[in-house]
């Protein structure tokens, strides 16, 4: 299995790491370590790099099975048993990494307020959606809600990770905010992302360590879904957002 060294040091750029097995026909590697997030729960896998000597081998793309990490790479595969160094694209990853915890923390502020659950949720570098169940919602809840929510980051959060047993997490309905809990059954170890005060949840993705890093968010368009269900997008303040 494929060490992750993101999901316990998010700021984790570069790393070397052992090719452990390939796939030519798939173009794709597997490593025993690894700086790159292979996406789920909303965040998409990460890009960047696996340097071999003077090569340097784009990764395209990224994704976990039951044998680890796998990393899709543009012009050829270095050999079993390689040493490389992966290199995560830290501008995009970053950028993610700000936007998921500003995700949360408009779960926290959302169910501080209308105690509704998230049904769904997914995002680019600066730019999230999350999908509410929220009947009462009124157009004129926007301005107050952005403004909740930039006060809340603007607090100065920690946002700590930790790990729980299985038995502990199954016994704290709080933590899985999404309407259906999402976790495998074979999961022995949650992990858990806490904003600490705000918003406390299982979550494998990577986040900033204080809520400061966010910055400023917009809350860019409330959409209603039908019968009380609202697409929330928010954006970083920095990002353009297509509309
Ligand atoms: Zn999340």
């Amino acid at each position: 299995m494929t060490e992750r060294l993101y999901s316990t040091d998010q700021y984790a750029r570069v790393a070397t790491a052992t090719v452990v097995d390939l796939d030519p026909d798939d173009g794709r590697v597997l490593l025993d370590r690894t700086v790159f997030y292979p996406g789920g729960g909303g965040q998409p896998h990460d890009l960047g790099e696996l340097v071999l000597g003077d090569d340097r081998l784009a990764v395209s793309r990224v994704a976990a099975d039951g044998r680890g990490v796998w990393h899709w790479l543009e012009g050829g595969l270095p050999p079993r048993g390689s040493d490389v160094r992966a290199e995560v694209d830290w501008d995009r990853r970053y950028h993610l990494m700000r936007t998921h915890t500003a995700m949360h923390a408009l779960c926290g502020v959302v169910w501080d307020r209308f105690h509704s659950p998230v049904t769904g949720g997914n995002m680019e570098p600066g730019i999230g959606r999350l999908d509410f169940e929220l009947p009462d919602w009124d157009p004129d809840d926007k301005l107050p809600l952005e403004e909740e929510l930039n006060a809340q980051l603007a607090a100065a959060r920690p946002v700590q990770i930790a790990f729980l047993p299985r038995e502990v997490a199954d016994e704290d309905p709080s933590l899985i905010r999404t309407k259906v809990s999402l976790l495998p059954r074979e999961l022995r170890e949650v992990r858990v992302v806490d904003i600490v005060g705000l918003d406390r949840q299982a979550d494998g993705g990577t986040h900033v360590a204080s809520t400061t890093e966010v910055g400023r968010v917009r809350i860019a368009k409330v959409e209603s879904k039908g019968r009380g269900f609202r697409r929330i997008r928010l954006a970083l303040e920095e990002a353009s957002v297509p509309t």
